[in-house]
């Protein structure tokens, strides 16, 4: 099957071209993101293989009809960037990597706590400087204090498990509960509990229309004032303005983001050399207790060596007619 392969880097290439060494696919890359404006580039190929941050809304689906697309692979476990029903209106099949590594993403999250907390990035660099001052150093431990989770699907559990670890006091919310998670020790509480309770909260559900703006100025008069919230998710669960709000004005404490709004305009691009117009994420970076990573999450070979052989499962299930195990449906 010929397929076009979006919004590649050089580890895209490597991982997918060392499990399709026997040129079983026909994969050609594209760098350039797939979107609305991008679809003459699929034209000639039965599939497309996109990121997150490809944006296939009802525009893109009917574009990719028109010129004879009939599945849309992800190299992700999130489906938010793919309008789903329009694809369904268009027996357009959407598949997907539900799972390849979430201790990658839940360990992720974890270095974004211990760094924020710890200020270990300010401390690499004073060091380096030979200044081996303590001042404006102080953490808290971990130890005995309350972590909410929001969204205990995969990621949330392996993250749960790791937190528990650290002898915290893990709470958790979900629209389904964990049985095997409540038999840990993790207890499911209200939203408003959650908030009310937590020193630290990380964000593990996905994005859609009841969870967008999850975070936003009224959710953050109801967290204990100083929370640190880590969102390693998506980024619109967060109101990035409204997080500035609460930022200076000290309700929220520490925040830890590997997902961004508007990420698709920076995210995976060398811009240092160039000037950025995003105000919101310059305003961000400016504060001294917020991390920003660039959705790095899934960025370990495990999860890299795991997310290229189920891509290239889907495509074989897709063009041998067999059942398709990891179809996105409504
Ligand atoms: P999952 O489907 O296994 O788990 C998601 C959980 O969220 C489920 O238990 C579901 O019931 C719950 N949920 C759904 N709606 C909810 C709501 N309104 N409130 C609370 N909980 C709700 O997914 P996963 O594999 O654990 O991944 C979670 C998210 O992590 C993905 O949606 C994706 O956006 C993100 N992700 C990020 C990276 C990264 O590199 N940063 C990598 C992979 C996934």
């Amino acid at each position: 099957m010929k397929i076009a392969v979006f919004s590649t880097k050089p580890h895209d290439r490597e991982y997918l071209d060392k499990f399709n060494s026997n040129n079983r696919h026909q994969l050609t890359y594209f760098e350039a993101p797939l979107n609305a404006d991008t679809t003459n580039l699929a034209l000639g190929f039965e599939a497309v293989c996109i990121f997150v941050n490809d944006k296939i809304d009802a525009v893109a689906i009917d574009k990719l009809f028109k010129i004879g697309v009939k599945l849309i692979d992800l190299r992700s476990a999130g489906f938010n960037n793919v309008d789903i029903e329009a694809a369904k209106k268009k027996n357009i099949k959407v598949m997907r990597v539900p799972a390849y590594s979430p201790e990658a993403v839940a360990e992720h999250a974890v270095a974004l706590i211990l760094t924020l907390n710890r200020k270990t990035h300010k401390v690499y660099n004073r060091v380096r400087e030979s200044n081996f001052s303590l001042e404006n150093l102080i953490g808290f431990n971990l130890h005995g204090k309350t972590v909410g989770v929001i969204g205990t699907g995969k990621i949330g559990v392996a993250f749960c498990q790791i937190m528990l670890g650290f002898g915290c006091k893990v709470i958790a919310y979900d629209i389904t509960e964990s049985e095997k998670l409540k038999e840990k020790g993790i207890e499911y509480t209200t939203l408003v509990d959650l908030f009310k309770n937590s020193d630290i909260i990380s964000l593990h559900c996905p994005l859609n229309l009841k969870t967008k703006y999850l975070f936003d100025i009224k959710t953050f008069s109801k967290v204990k004032k100083g929370v640190m919230l880590i969102n390693t998710s998506r980024g619109a669960l967060i109101k990035t303005s409204d997080a500035i709000d609460a930022l200076k004005n000290g309700q929220l404490g520490y925040l830890g983001i590997d997902v961004y709004e508007q990420e698709e305009n920076l995210f995976f691009n060398d811009l240092s050399e160039s000037i950025i117009k995003d105000d919101l994420i310059e305003r961000l970076m400016a504060f001294h207790n917020v991390l920003i990573t660039p959705h790095q999450g899934f960025f370990t070979k495990e999860a890299l060596n795991q997310i290229a052989i189920t891509t290239l499962k889907n495509f074989t299930d897709f063009e041998e007619g067999l059942l398709l195990e990891n179809e996105v449906k409504l």
